[in-house]
């Protein structure tokens, strides 16, 4: 499936319209800022782009100029696409058109350099970034479209399933232990770990959230945020501060040495939920790699309580999906709950336009999806496996992986196969993304 973005000019009637609103400090220079941005001479490239990426959901666009020439990709839903290239003097007039709206000097192209503007389409707004640097013989620059947004509102949004959510919601609510959340590297950790607290009851107790200052993240509303460095403020010195304050709830979005494990596990003893995040394959790894930081393994044996490892997966684009009926050996494999005659769906990117003659499915952009969904394993920690961790078995996650699926843990695939049998989902998708852990 190709993605559609082209830089050419709209019909007249498809102009997009997007009001941007520049950097300035008051409205006389926000003015010179956009009127700057005009002159460039592909400011009408610069709106169609941003219409266009905008509508599908992009992250964010790089745009690279170097001797070489140029290239343009987008980022949506966690997957990069390359656009067609542009020639250099246009892509550097498209660049600086950006650059000005974000009040930053677009004739700068060494130093790093960052700055915000906002754009409006209808009524819906986008607070993006803008970061420029130089890069060997040339510059990149990066649009951030709404880089602080959070992706899901809550475990529903992320379509975890009804009895996941209550499993997860009542580990959430205990009064003390440790809960884990984990994943691969930009698999959604993070996304998932903040999803699960703006899910909790934080109204109700106090949350406190422990930020590692080079890691900042968006604020989640009633959530205390508490920033250490490591050095100046440690992470034992901020929480003997918050412990005046009586927290209920501690967060680390990442804890990875041996002091951050320690102090967050001697946060249950005192009353208190502690919560975690870590980078691990599946739940049963996250176990050891928590081990592996060398901390007091005794203690986080005992207060660990359960595990989520997350995956993203994208979402079928409802406009275009296409149905099936899958072969019985895929029911059988995906271990579906569905029907002999219910289908499932495919991504197509393409709707029948006039004549019937497929054209660019004007929702996704061609890609087929739209949107991402969390697939969550869970898994609740036994006794057995707290003996397996402290134990001095030869393959103690081989072990822990087998008490796990034997105490019921909810693996990937089943959540997955749940979001395939409503059509929310592709087979092919869970395929790419459950295909292999990544390392
Ligand atoms: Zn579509």
């Amino acid at each position: 499936m190709a993605f559609r973005v082209s830089f050419g000019k709209p019909p007249a009637e498809a102009a997009p319209s997007v009001h941007f609103r520049p950097a300035g400090n008051d409205e006389r220079s926000r003015n010179i800022n956009l009127l700057k941005a005009r002159r460039f001479g592909a400011f009408e490239i610069a709106t169609n782009l941003f219409h266009q990426v905008a509508s599908l959901g992009a992250a964010n666009v790089q745009v690279d100029r170097t001797s070489a020439g140029s290239t343009i990709t987008v980022e949506v839903d966690g997957i990069t696409h390359a656009l067609p290239a542009l020639d250099l003097a246009t892509a550097t007039a498209l660049v600086s058109s950006f650059k000005q709206l974000a009040g930053i000097t677009a004739q700068e192209v060494r130093w790093r350099q960052s700055g915000q503007f906002t754009a409006i389409i209808k009524n819906k707004s986008w607070e993006c970034t803008v970061v420029s640097s130089g890069i060997p013989s040339g510059e990149r620059t990066q649009l951030l479209l709404d880089a602080g947004k959070a992706e899901f509102a809550n475990l529903a949004a992320a379509s975890v399933s009804e009895p996941l959510q209550k499993r997860m919601r009542a580990s959430l609510a205990a009064e003390s232990g440790l809960l884990l959340f984990s994943a691969p590297p930009q698999s959604g950790m993070t996304e998932l770990l903040e999803t699960a607290v703006r899910d909790s009851d934080r109204f109700q107790r106090s949350y406190y959230l422990l930020e590692n200052s080079r890691r900042p993240r968006p604020d989640i509303e009633n959530v205390a945020t508490r920033k250490f460095d490591g050095s100046t403020v440690t992470i034992d010195s901020l929480l003997r501060s918050i412990a005046k304050e009586h927290p209920d709830v501690l967060i680390v979005p990442e804890i990875d040495d041996a002091e951050i494990v320690d102090s967050l596990t001697s946060q249950p003893a005192q009353g208190r939920l502690a919560i975690g995040g870590v980078l691990a394959n599946d739940a049963p790894e996250t176990l050891l790699r928590v081990l592996a930081t060398r901390c007091n393994a005794r203690r986080f044996a005992g207060e660990v309580t359960a595990v989520a490892n997350a995956r993203l997966l994208r979402k079928l684009c409802v406009t275009c999906r296409q149905p099936y009926l899958p072969s019985p050996q895929m029911v059988m494999e995906l271990n579906l709950a569905i029907g002999e005659t219910q289908a499932l769906f495919r991504p197509s990117g393409t709707i029948p336009g006039e004549r019937d003659e497929p054209m660019t499915c004007p929702a996704c952009g061609g890609l087929g999806y739209r949107g991402r969904a969390a697939v969550i394993q869970w898994m609740e920690v036994s006794d057995e496996m707290r003996a397996t961790m402290l134990g001095s078995s030869d393959d103690h996650l081989q072990l822990l992986r087998e008490q796990a699926a034997a105490a019921g843990m909810t693996p990937h695939l089943a959540e997955a196969a749940t979001l395939a049998a409503a059509g929310i989902t592709s087979v092919e998708e869970i395929v790419r993304v459950l295909r292999t852990p990544r390392d």
